[in-house]
């Protein structure tokens, strides 16, 4: 099923503008992820697809029904939850059955629609069990189940994965991700983890303060980011975003002088990003480079991220490069940064200008 929202607004009671005139289609079988920061307002455009928020303007479409009046029982959508709001007095069977229950759906039938999405989600053994009695991974593998058991036409998914400590998360990841594209179920995910939304989704939505930024697949997202709000907020280390300024056929950054590409608005103050992992260090001094001094070390296991401090005029400007481990440069040392040719984004006016 396609999703469509036009013009979605919603402001609280007190005037929290969580939805600002929000325009979004999701296609037919998406994985489509949900980022921004706290309070941006993902989980409240979740719930309005879910019906389970009424936006103050605008319109929800889901196969091209409208559905802005609709109560959420009449969606055909399945929400899991971030605490996945399991019942405790229930054993794993009648909390996976309990929507069948609700549609009225006779016993033998839905325990039997039970146990088949229970094998599929590997759940087979724990069917007698409570809530209670299960790891956090299998209490999320029942919440999953338990919303594909009604056979909805749109999976939601607030932070589903919030709740698993660091492995049992990347475990199910990569078992959601498969889920999805076997079931081929619309879903759209609620996520502040970026690397969570990069690795999943079909396609990303960045929000910030009620609104969509860009919208992409992961990969332009993370090599084009449209404004610097993206450019900050997607990568697992933040990029490099320097001040500077175009000089004819030059940019002057931080401290080096970099060969400025055609077109840019000569004279003008401009944004260079550029990621630590697009640059390496020189021990030497070079024209092309950002200079500092090394001040901070930190080990990311298979690569070091590495600090300089006082590149350019301002000497607090701090440039970050990712090197492999074992070449990191000691700490108080003299370095330069070379940002690699053509990785890097010149934003002007908060936008994305190079590349076009
Ligand atoms: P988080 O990642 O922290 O869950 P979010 O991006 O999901 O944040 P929302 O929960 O959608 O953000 O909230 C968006 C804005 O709306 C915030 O400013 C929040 O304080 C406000 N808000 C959310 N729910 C309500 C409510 N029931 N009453 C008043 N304000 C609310």
């Amino acid at each position: 099923m396609t999703i469509s929202l036009h013009g979605l607004t919603k402001v609280f009671p007190g005037g929290a503008r969580a939805l600002d005139s929000l325009d979004l289609d999701i296609g037919e079988g998406e994985f489509f992820a949900l980022l921004g920061p706290s309070g941006c307002g993902k989980t409240t455009l979740l719930r309005s697809i879910a019906g389970l928020e009424t936006p103050s303007s605008g319109t929800v479409s889901i196969g091209g029904a409208d559905v802005t009046a609709l109560p959420p029982g009449r969606r055909d959508v399945a929400m899991v939850f971030q605490d996945y709001a399991l019942f405790p007095h229930m054993d794993v069977t009648a909390n996976i059955a309990y929507p069948l229950r609700i549609q009225k759906v006779p016993r033998s039938r839905r325990e039997a629609a039970a146990a088949e999405v229970a094998g599929r989600l590997s759940l087979s053994e724990l069917l007698r069990r409570r809530p209670g009695q299960l790891s956090g991974g299998q209490q999320q593998r029942v919440a999953l189940a338990r919303a594909i058991a009604c056979r909805p036409k749109v999976f939601l998914f607030d932070e589903p994965l919030s709740n698993l400590d660091a492995r049992l998360r990347l475990e199910a990841r990569t078992f959601l991700k498969r889920l999805q594209g076997e079931l081929g179920v619309t879903t759209v995910f609620v996520t502040h983890d970026q690397g969570e939304a990069l690795a999943l989704a079909h396609r990303v939505a960045v929000m910030d303060a009620g609104r969509i930024t860009q919208v992409g697949a992961p990969a332009e997202i993370f090599h084009r980011p449209a404004t610097t709000f993206v450019a900050s907020f997607i990568g697992s280390t933040p990029m490099n975003l320097l001040p500077g300024k175009v000089a004819g056929d030059a940019l002057h950054v931080a401290g080096a002088v970099l060969p400025a590409p055609p077109g840019l608005p000569d004279g003008e103050e401009i944004v260079y990003g550029v990621r630590p992992e697009y640059a390496d260090l020189s021990a030497a001094p070079r024209d092309d480079a950002f200079p500092g001094t090394v001040a901070v070390l930190e080990n990311l296991g298979t690569s070091t991220l590495v600090t300089l401090e006082g590149g350019g005029d301002d000497g607090d400007l701090l440039v970050q490069v990712v090197v492999p481990e074992g070449e990191e440069p000691p700490a108080g040392t003299a370095a330069w940064a070379v940002p690699r040719p053509g990785r890097a984004l010149i934003y002007h006016g908060d936008r994305l200008i190079h590349p076009a």
